[in-house]
Protein backbone atom coordinates (compact mmCIF):
# COMPACT_ATOMS: atom_id res chain seq x y z
CA UNK A 1 0.00 0.00 0.00
CA UNK A 2 1.13 3.76 -1.10
CA UNK A 3 1.52 6.24 2.24
CA UNK A 4 -1.55 8.19 1.41
CA UNK A 5 -2.89 4.72 1.23
CA UNK A 6 -2.34 4.15 4.94
CA UNK A 7 -2.73 7.21 6.21
CA UNK A 8 -6.29 7.43 4.89
CA UNK A 9 -7.48 3.94 6.04
CA UNK A 10 -5.65 4.36 9.55
CA UNK A 11 -7.88 8.51 9.41
CA UNK A 12 -11.12 6.40 8.19
CA UNK A 13 -10.62 3.43 11.21
CA UNK A 14 -10.45 6.50 13.69
CA UNK A 15 -13.60 8.28 12.21
CA UNK A 16 -15.74 5.15 12.53
CA UNK A 17 -14.14 4.36 16.30
CA UNK A 18 -15.10 7.85 17.16
CA UNK A 19 -18.70 7.71 15.62
CA UNK A 20 -19.27 3.99 17.16
CA UNK A 21 -17.99 5.61 20.48
CA UNK A 22 -20.69 8.59 20.41
CA UNK A 23 -23.15 5.81 19.56
CA UNK A 24 -22.33 3.81 22.65
CA UNK A 25 -21.09 0.97 20.39
CA UNK A 26 -17.75 0.75 22.26
CA UNK A 27 -17.66 -3.02 21.16
CA UNK A 28 -17.84 -2.53 17.67
CA UNK A 29 -15.31 0.77 18.20
CA UNK A 30 -12.49 -1.05 19.94
CA UNK A 31 -12.33 -3.61 16.58
CA UNK A 32 -11.46 -0.31 14.62
CA UNK A 33 -9.12 1.15 16.84
CA UNK A 34 -7.17 -2.24 17.10
CA UNK A 35 -7.00 -2.27 13.55
CA UNK A 36 -5.92 0.85 13.34
CA UNK A 37 -3.43 0.57 16.00
CA UNK A 38 -2.64 -3.18 14.14
CA UNK A 39 -1.90 -1.68 10.79
CA UNK A 40 0.32 1.18 12.44
CA UNK A 41 2.26 -0.78 14.32
CA UNK A 42 2.92 -3.65 11.55
CA UNK A 43 3.94 -1.30 8.68
CA UNK A 44 6.34 0.26 11.31
CA UNK A 45 8.13 -2.78 11.96
CA UNK A 46 8.27 -3.91 8.45
CA UNK A 47 10.30 -1.00 7.71
CA UNK A 48 12.53 -2.05 9.79
CA UNK A 49 14.78 1.82 9.78
CA UNK A 50 17.76 1.44 11.31
CA UNK A 51 18.34 2.66 15.23
CA UNK A 52 21.81 3.68 15.61
CA UNK A 53 22.11 7.30 17.49
CA UNK A 54 22.89 9.76 14.62
CA UNK A 55 19.76 8.30 12.45
CA UNK A 56 17.28 8.55 15.49
CA UNK A 57 18.41 11.80 16.23
CA UNK A 58 18.43 13.28 12.73
CA UNK A 59 14.68 11.34 12.32
CA UNK A 60 13.69 13.20 15.80
CA UNK A 61 15.05 16.88 13.96
CA UNK A 62 12.83 16.09 10.88
CA UNK A 63 9.95 15.67 12.80
CA UNK A 64 10.44 18.54 15.50
CA UNK A 65 11.32 20.92 12.41
CA UNK A 66 7.65 19.79 10.79
CA UNK A 67 5.97 20.45 14.39
CA UNK A 68 4.00 23.99 15.26
CA UNK A 69 4.02 23.16 18.50
CA UNK A 70 6.66 24.83 20.36
CA UNK A 71 6.57 23.12 23.50
CA UNK A 72 6.42 19.91 21.79
CA UNK A 73 9.28 20.82 19.31
CA UNK A 74 11.95 21.54 22.79
CA UNK A 75 10.94 18.11 23.84
CA UNK A 76 12.08 16.43 21.08
CA UNK A 77 14.78 18.60 20.46
CA UNK A 78 15.88 17.98 24.42
CA UNK A 79 15.35 14.51 23.86
CA UNK A 80 17.75 14.19 20.79
CA UNK A 81 20.22 16.22 22.30
CA UNK A 82 19.96 14.04 25.25
CA UNK A 83 20.20 10.67 23.06
CA UNK A 84 23.52 12.04 20.88
CA UNK A 85 25.14 12.26 24.17
CA UNK A 86 24.72 9.09 25.69
CA UNK A 87 22.00 9.74 28.24
CA UNK A 88 18.29 9.68 28.43
CA UNK A 89 16.51 13.19 29.41
CA UNK A 90 14.96 14.01 32.86
CA UNK A 91 11.12 14.03 33.08
CA UNK A 92 11.46 17.94 32.82
CA UNK A 93 13.01 17.94 29.20
CA UNK A 94 10.80 15.47 28.09
CA UNK A 95 7.26 15.88 29.94
CA UNK A 96 4.45 13.29 29.73
CA UNK A 97 1.86 14.00 27.17
CA UNK A 98 -1.91 13.85 27.14
CA UNK A 99 -3.94 13.99 24.23
CA UNK A 100 -7.64 14.62 24.28
CA UNK A 101 -9.57 11.71 23.29
CA UNK A 102 -12.30 13.73 21.22
CA UNK A 103 -10.29 16.64 19.17
CA UNK A 104 -6.67 15.03 19.46
CA UNK A 105 -5.20 18.25 21.14
CA UNK A 106 -1.78 17.34 22.33
CA UNK A 107 -1.06 19.10 26.05
CA UNK A 108 2.29 18.28 28.18
CA UNK A 109 3.16 18.03 31.88
CA UNK A 110 -0.36 18.03 32.44
CA UNK A 111 -4.11 17.87 30.59
CA UNK A 112 -5.43 20.99 31.03
CA UNK A 113 -8.98 21.40 33.03
CA UNK A 114 -10.61 21.57 29.88
CA UNK A 115 -9.81 21.01 26.15
CA UNK A 116 -9.05 24.31 24.71
CA UNK A 117 -10.12 23.28 21.31
CA UNK A 118 -13.21 20.79 21.95
CA UNK A 119 -13.86 21.40 25.39
CA UNK A 120 -13.06 17.94 26.74
CA UNK A 121 -12.74 17.72 30.41
CA UNK A 122 -9.29 17.24 31.30
CA UNK A 123 -9.93 13.81 32.66
CA UNK A 124 -10.54 12.01 29.97
CA UNK A 125 -7.42 12.99 27.70
CA UNK A 126 -5.50 10.37 27.21
CA UNK A 127 -2.02 9.58 29.33
CA UNK A 128 1.05 8.24 27.03
CA UNK A 129 3.21 6.44 29.75
CA UNK A 130 6.93 6.55 28.46
CA UNK A 131 6.46 2.37 28.91
CA UNK A 132 3.14 0.26 28.96
CA UNK A 133 5.30 -1.80 31.78
CA UNK A 134 4.47 0.98 34.63
CA UNK A 135 0.43 0.25 34.17
CA UNK A 136 1.03 -3.77 32.72
CA UNK A 137 0.40 -5.20 36.38
CA UNK A 138 -1.80 -5.08 39.24
CA UNK A 139 -0.18 -5.84 42.68
CA UNK A 140 -1.22 -9.25 42.84
CA UNK A 141 -0.24 -9.66 39.23
CA UNK A 142 2.79 -8.69 39.58
CA UNK A 143 4.07 -10.62 42.56
CA UNK A 144 2.54 -13.62 40.62
CA UNK A 145 5.06 -12.88 37.54
CA UNK A 146 7.59 -12.15 39.88
CA UNK A 147 7.41 -15.31 40.93
CA UNK A 148 6.69 -16.85 37.92
CA UNK A 149 9.63 -15.52 35.66
CA UNK A 150 12.66 -16.81 37.59
CA UNK A 151 10.90 -20.11 36.89
CA UNK A 152 10.71 -19.46 32.98
CA UNK A 153 14.34 -18.12 32.85
CA UNK A 154 15.60 -21.61 34.68
CA UNK A 155 13.50 -23.90 32.50
CA UNK A 156 15.39 -22.01 29.72
CA UNK A 157 18.44 -22.16 30.52
CA UNK A 158 18.49 -25.62 32.30
CA UNK A 159 21.69 -28.18 30.38
CA UNK A 160 23.15 -25.53 28.58
CA UNK A 161 26.92 -25.31 29.03
CA UNK A 162 29.04 -21.99 29.95
CA UNK A 163 30.57 -21.83 26.97
CA UNK A 164 26.69 -21.82 24.98
CA UNK A 165 25.56 -19.39 27.64
CA UNK A 166 28.98 -16.75 26.91
CA UNK A 167 28.75 -17.27 23.40
CA UNK A 168 27.86 -13.55 22.19
CA UNK A 169 24.75 -13.40 19.55
CA UNK A 170 26.04 -13.42 16.06
CA UNK A 171 25.64 -9.48 15.69
CA UNK A 172 28.00 -9.45 18.25
CA UNK A 173 25.19 -8.31 20.68
CA UNK A 174 24.54 -9.89 24.53
CA UNK A 175 25.33 -13.56 25.00
CA UNK A 176 22.85 -15.48 27.83
CA UNK A 177 25.36 -14.74 30.99
CA UNK A 178 24.92 -10.92 29.54
CA UNK A 179 20.73 -11.27 30.19
CA UNK A 180 20.93 -12.78 32.92
CA UNK A 181 23.23 -10.65 34.54
CA UNK A 182 20.97 -7.48 33.63
CA UNK A 183 17.74 -9.41 35.08
CA UNK A 184 19.93 -9.41 38.24
CA UNK A 185 21.04 -5.90 38.01
CA UNK A 186 17.41 -4.58 37.15
CA UNK A 187 16.31 -6.43 40.10
CA UNK A 188 19.11 -4.76 42.23
CA UNK A 189 17.36 -1.85 41.16
CA UNK A 190 14.27 -2.53 42.31
CA UNK A 191 15.04 -4.49 45.44
CA UNK A 192 17.15 -0.87 46.01
CA UNK A 193 13.88 0.75 45.15
CA UNK A 194 11.74 -1.00 47.45
CA UNK A 195 13.90 0.00 50.67
CA UNK A 196 13.60 3.74 49.92
CA UNK A 197 10.19 3.32 49.62
CA UNK A 198 9.67 1.33 53.05
CA UNK A 199 12.14 3.94 54.84
CA UNK A 200 11.45 7.32 52.96
CA UNK A 201 8.25 9.22 52.47
CA UNK A 202 8.22 10.19 48.40
CA UNK A 203 11.53 9.68 47.85
CA UNK A 204 13.94 10.64 44.58
CA UNK A 205 14.62 7.34 42.41
CA UNK A 206 17.49 7.76 40.52
CA UNK A 207 17.94 7.35 37.00
CA UNK A 208 19.74 4.11 35.80
CA UNK A 209 20.62 2.96 32.58
CA UNK A 210 20.68 -0.64 33.72
CA UNK A 211 21.43 -2.33 30.39
CA UNK A 212 24.71 -0.35 29.81
CA UNK A 213 25.74 -2.86 33.08
CA UNK A 214 25.16 -6.01 31.33
CA UNK A 215 28.36 -6.48 29.78
CA UNK A 216 30.09 -5.33 33.30
CA UNK A 217 31.89 -8.18 34.55
CA UNK A 218 33.53 -6.57 38.06
CA UNK A 219 31.94 -8.21 40.95
CA UNK A 220 29.71 -10.53 39.34
CA UNK A 221 29.94 -14.53 39.96
CA UNK A 222 32.51 -16.31 38.58
CA UNK A 223 29.09 -18.53 36.51
CA UNK A 224 26.39 -17.53 34.42
CA UNK A 225 24.68 -20.55 36.88
CA UNK A 226 25.88 -18.51 40.10
CA UNK A 227 25.03 -15.12 38.49
CA UNK A 228 21.26 -16.99 38.35
CA UNK A 229 21.29 -18.00 42.27
CA UNK A 230 22.34 -15.18 42.78
CA UNK A 231 18.96 -13.39 40.60
CA UNK A 232 16.89 -16.21 42.36
CA UNK A 233 18.10 -15.62 46.24
CA UNK A 234 17.28 -12.12 45.58
CA UNK A 235 13.97 -12.60 44.14
CA UNK A 236 12.64 -14.38 47.42
CA UNK A 237 13.63 -11.26 49.32
CA UNK A 238 12.06 -8.81 46.87
CA UNK A 239 8.82 -10.85 47.06
CA UNK A 240 9.28 -10.90 50.64
CA UNK A 241 9.20 -7.27 51.03
CA UNK A 242 6.51 -6.90 48.70
CA UNK A 243 4.44 -9.05 50.46
CA UNK A 244 5.18 -6.48 53.79
CA UNK A 245 3.65 -4.06 51.96
CA UNK A 246 -0.12 -2.84 52.85
CA UNK A 247 -2.31 -2.51 49.41
CA UNK A 248 -3.24 0.59 50.09
CA UNK A 249 0.66 1.88 50.20
CA UNK A 250 1.26 -0.15 46.78
CA UNK A 251 -0.48 3.73 45.32
CA UNK A 252 2.60 5.50 47.23
CA UNK A 253 4.94 7.20 45.69
CA UNK A 254 7.60 8.54 44.52
CA UNK A 255 9.75 11.16 42.39
CA UNK A 256 11.34 9.46 39.14
CA UNK A 257 13.82 11.46 37.48
CA UNK A 258 12.89 9.63 34.21
CA UNK A 259 9.14 9.17 34.27
CA UNK A 260 8.23 11.66 36.83
CA UNK A 261 5.72 10.47 39.60
CA UNK A 262 5.86 6.68 39.64
CA UNK A 263 4.44 4.84 42.38
CA UNK A 264 5.15 1.01 43.94
CA UNK A 265 2.76 -0.39 42.20
CA UNK A 266 4.20 0.86 38.54
CA UNK A 267 8.05 0.29 39.88
CA UNK A 268 6.48 -3.60 41.02
CA UNK A 269 4.83 -3.62 37.62
CA UNK A 270 7.45 -1.92 35.37
CA UNK A 271 10.03 -4.89 36.18
CA UNK A 272 7.73 -7.43 36.11
CA UNK A 273 6.90 -6.55 32.47
CA UNK A 274 10.12 -5.96 31.60
CA UNK A 275 11.55 -9.22 32.61
CA UNK A 276 9.65 -10.52 30.13
CA UNK A 277 10.63 -8.83 26.90
CA UNK A 278 13.77 -10.79 27.33
CA UNK A 279 12.65 -14.10 27.60
CA UNK A 280 12.32 -14.19 24.20
CA UNK A 281 15.90 -13.03 23.25
CA UNK A 282 17.21 -15.86 25.65
CA UNK A 283 14.89 -18.32 23.16
CA UNK A 284 17.06 -16.80 20.13
CA UNK A 285 20.29 -17.46 21.59
CA UNK A 286 19.58 -21.15 22.22
CA UNK A 287 18.29 -21.66 19.36
CA UNK A 288 20.86 -19.80 17.17
ZN1 LIG B 1 -10.43 18.36 22.67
Amino acid sequence: MQNSQWSDTLVQLLSLALRLESEGQYDIAKLARAQADAISRRAAWELNLPNDKETLASDIERIAAALDDADLQSAFRAGASALTSGRVPLIEQTPHPYVCRTCGHLALTNAPKKCPTCGAWGETFQWFPPVYWLEALDPAEALEQLRKTPLEVAALIEGLSEDAMTRPAPDGGWAIRNVVSHLRDAQGVLDFRIDLFLKEKNPVLEMKQVWTWAKDESERPPSTREIFETYLSTRREVIAKLETIPLADWWRTGRHEEFGVVSIKQQASYFAAHELTHLPQIERLING
